[in-house]
């Protein structure tokens, strides 16, 4: 069997890779052959990971559930078989290649050759840490390049933003408080206020609006490129436009919670207006939420609260 023929990794984003051409002279088949094992074992290790919440306190004594940030999500991964490759053993330590070259202390993923400060100062942490290291430094670590050698490439490529002017989001957000009053008072359709209705009915009302069933459903509250930060700015200038001035009353949030009507309609909402702004304003809402959905991860480890 070809090498050339075994599919390449759908999630690798190794471009510099290309499994499709024929035929590879046999060093590349090499390094493919421990990459694709090193993507195995990667995949391995970002299974079971759950995120926990954080929250941080805001005025007016409301609490805004902060999702935590959003790790890797690698659900689906192609089996190889092994056996085809085993023929390749022998030769294995011939190619030095890859051991000029940094790699990760614990999935041997080879880390890119110029490092983002953000990386280097976790590689230090690591190498530096005294006593026991956790699996969490490991699942961190490991996230870390993940993201950096594919979540970020293919955010960059899809034109998702690196630099977000963060302090004119309140202004723009004002400009959309009638749009969003339309949602409050039930002139207008909202797909988020939708969906919560639908959760609400579906599971109780009661049941709806606890921590664990927020949490379960806020993978997809996230607010795309616009990251964690982004999320925390958003409900702030929503709470100080529409809870504070009272326009957003216990009974126009009803069934929800009025902070919780905030973090699951308002919020995406708003999202998905600054992404609609941000590609022209000549698409749909709907795109714009698919580009939302999109660049949730990215916007995760770009724009994340906890990098400041
Ligand atoms: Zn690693």
């Amino acid at each position: 069997m070809q090498l050339s023929n075994i599919p390449s990794n759908p999630l690798s984003n190794d471009s510099n890779l290309p499994l499709s051409s024929l035929p590879l002279p046999f060093s590349v088949q090499k390094r493919q052959t421990k990459r694709i094992r090193q993507n195995l074992r990667k995949n391995n290790n970002f299974h079971n990971k759950e995120n926990i919440q954080t929250s941080s306190s805001i005025s007016n004594n409301t609490q805004f559930i902060l999702p935590s940030p959003k790790k890797s999500k690698l659900t689906e991964f192609t089996k190889y078989d092994f056996d085809e490759f085993d023929g390749l053993e022998p030769l294995e330590d011939e190619l030095n290649i890859d051991q000029m070259k940094e790699t990760c202390p614990f999935c041997d993923e080879i880390l890119p050759d110029l490092m983002s400060d953000k990386m280097k100062l976790a590689l230090d942490r690591i190498n530096n840490k005294q006593g026991k290291i956790e699996e969490s430094d490991r699942i961190d670590f490991c996230h870390t390049h993940f993201a950096e050698l594919s979540i970020v490439p293919s955010g960059i490529a899809n034109k998702y933003p690196l630099n977000i002017n963060f302090d004119e989001l309140p202004h723009r957000i004002y400009r959309f408080k009638d749009d969003l009053t339309e949602i409050i008072n039930g002139n207008a359709y909202s797909y988020y206020l939708n969906l919560a209705k639908q959760v609400y009915q579906e599971v109780g009302h009661r049941k709806a609006a606890t921590p664990m069933m927020l949490m379960s459903r806020f993978e997809s509250l996230r607010p795309g490129y616009y990251g964690s930060k982004g999320a925390v700015l958003i409900a702030n200038t929503l709470i100080g436009l529409f809870i504070n001035t009272r326009i957003l009353t216990v009974v126009k949030s009803y069934p929800l919670q009025s902070i919780n009507y905030i973090q699951e309609v308002l919020v995406p909402e708003t999202a998905m207006r600054l992404i609609f702004e941000d590609i022209g304003g000549n698409s749909s809402l709907e795109t714009a939420r698919n580009i939302m959905i999109a660049s949730s991860d990215f916007g995760d480890y770009v724009h994340n609260c906890d990098n400041e």
